[in-house]
């Protein structure tokens, strides 16, 4: 008689991990009540607030409840050309002929209102943003502050920077940022153009323009000239208008690879100059000498802190085999104990992510893992109710050619490889469209120098992950752009070197 086989339940590759965690934080969550959000921005124009010329208006939501927090205005090509009028006429009139060291003063002034009102940045950019206070509270305001200090400081010693050189500003340069570090990437952007002499008409990304949008309040407050800095909120549409207008002679872009393609083909061919910060893929690399504990506490922070919101996020690890297991086991472990929710909250490691639309992405990397065959793991963790929210997920037994190993997620998700030699695993990282930041973790100084060599990545970490200073460059190679930002070499794209 034909035994019938009995049916075996179809084995799921979703694993939910689960580990005893009987205690929990109490809630410490931060006050809003220092965050004086307008119900309504206009646009920041020539020194003042002016309607936009459509009368259109957009809400601005806080991703971690779903609430709408203010309503901004949407600027079009007409409010585009007025802006840069201003800041042309500023530049002019202005701020090229004014001595350096008085252009210093305004820069050191911008650095310490930062300063005194950094709670207030930091709660209205988790707010707006949805990262972990934390992060806003230790990280992104005290570095825009120290963005503006550290370019202050150049601003008169230009001969310095660049001895037996004359240099002289582009003119009015457009600048269009991303909603993963608001205001850093504002500071980042605006800091090295006023230092050298230029001029700005800058644009937030439409998810997250509060923080931008009190920063152009303190330049008010700062007595900065009219029309130096001119900040206009608006989607894409505003975005092309500023690349696309004729009197801009510099495009500064942090944001999608897609997006700075199309903004080197809108300016192919005129004499408009560009620096591109696009996105990332990077590699952390873990071999079998380094100091595990730390290694993975470093790709945590890599990858988990700030939702992965993060270009140079630390998106795939590679770990040599023979530790494989051991790597892998104490990631599952750790990320069973990341807190996610109320970006507020001072314990929180995950706040939320930044729009629906970025979700919709993430979990349709998820799908695209699981059906590429990764075996796929994720926190037990509870999610808030309302708000955009994602576990903290791994991918093992990932494949190189695989679309979670190739493609940035921009998300709390880790593609885990394994190689076992030095030329196999710098093969693989280097093995990818784009080149913006990598991290090895290793013993041995030799090793790391050997890998900084040949690693195609604009930013090598050593035993560390995510560190940023304003004296350092950071760029990218390949599809992660061109141009650097920060340190001297941040200087050089806005000046014209004779
Ligand atoms: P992300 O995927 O990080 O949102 P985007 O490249 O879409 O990156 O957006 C980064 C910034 O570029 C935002 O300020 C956005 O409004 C702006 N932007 C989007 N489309 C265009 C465009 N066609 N031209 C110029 N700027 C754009």
């Amino acid at each position: 008689m034909a035994v019938q086989k009995k049916k075996q339940p179809r084995r799921s590759n979703t694993i939910k991990l689960k580990f005893d965690t009987s205690w929990t934080y109490a809630p410490a969550p931060e006050s809003r009540s220092v965050a004086q959000i307008a119900p309504e921005y206009d646009l920041f124009i020539n020194g003042t607030w002016q309607k936009p010329s459509s009368g259109e208006y957009f809400d601005t939501i806080n991703p971690a409840d779903e609430k709408v927090l203010s309503r901004v205005a949407a600027a079009n090509e007409k409010d585009v050309d007025k802006a840069v009028s201003a800041a042309r006429q500023a530049y002019d009139k202005v701020w090229r002929r004014m001595p350096a060291k008085e252009r210093a003063k305004y820069i050191f002034r911008i650095a310490r209102m930062i300063q005194e009102k950094a709670r207030e940045l930091a709660v209205i950019e988790s707010l707006d943003g949805g990262k972990p206070i934390r992060e806003s509270r230790d990280f992104d305001v005290p570095a825009a502050a120290n963005h503006f200090f550290y370019y202050a400081g150049w601003a008169d010693k230009l001969e310095y920077a660049f001895p037996n050189r004359q240099c002289s500003p582009l003119g009015v340069a457009g600048q269009i940022i991303p909603w993963n570090f608001p205001l850093l990437m504002a500071a980042w952007k605006i800091a090295p153009a006023l230092a050298t002499g230029n001029t700005v008409v800058l644009k937030p990304a439409e998810t997250t323009p509060l923080t931008a949008l009190k920063l152009a309040a303190i330049l008010q407050e700062a007595d900065l000239p009219p029309g130096v800095v001119n900040i206009l909120t608006g989607a894409g549409a505003t975005g092309a208008a500023i690349v696309n207008h004729p009197d801009i002679n510099k495009i500064a872009f942090t944001g999608s690879t897609e997006v700075g393609k199309l903004i080197q083909r809108a300016i192919a061919g005129t004499p408009k100059k560009a620096t591109l910060e696009l996105g990332g893929k990077a590699a952390n690399i873990i071999f079998e000498d380094a100091p595990i504990d730390q290694a993975v506490e470093g790709v945590i922070n890599g990858i988990f802190f700030n939702q992965g919101h993060v270009c140079c996020a630390g998106s795939r690890l590679y770990v040599q085999e023979s530790v494989a297991a051991e790597v892998i086991r104490k990631l599952k472990h750790r990320i069973e104990t990341l807190i996610v929710g109320d970006p507020l909250d001072k314990n929180t490691d995950i706040g939320a992510i930044n729009s629906r639309q970025q979700l919709d992405t993430i979990h349709r990397y998820l799908a695209i893992g699981k059906k590429e065959g990764a075996e796929m793991y994720e926190s037990s963790c509870a999610l808030p109710r309302k708000g955009f929210f994602c576990r903290p997920t791994i991918f093992t037994n990932v494949a190189q050619s695989n679309r979670i190993a190739q493609e940035e997620i921009f998300g709390p998700v880790l593609a885990i490889l394994t190689f076992r030699t030095d030329d196999e695993v710098i093969e693989k990282a280097n093995n990818t469209p784009y080149g913006l930041s990598a991290g090895v973790w290793t013993d041995k100084g030799s090793k790391i120098f050997n890998m900084t060599k040949r690693l195609r990545a604009g930013v090598v970490w050593a035993n560390t992950f995510n560190k940023f200073d304003p004296t350092s460059p950071f760029g990218g190679y390949k599809e992660s752009g061109y141009g650097r930002e920060g340190g001297l070499h941040g200087l050089l794209p806005y000046l014209s070197l004779r």
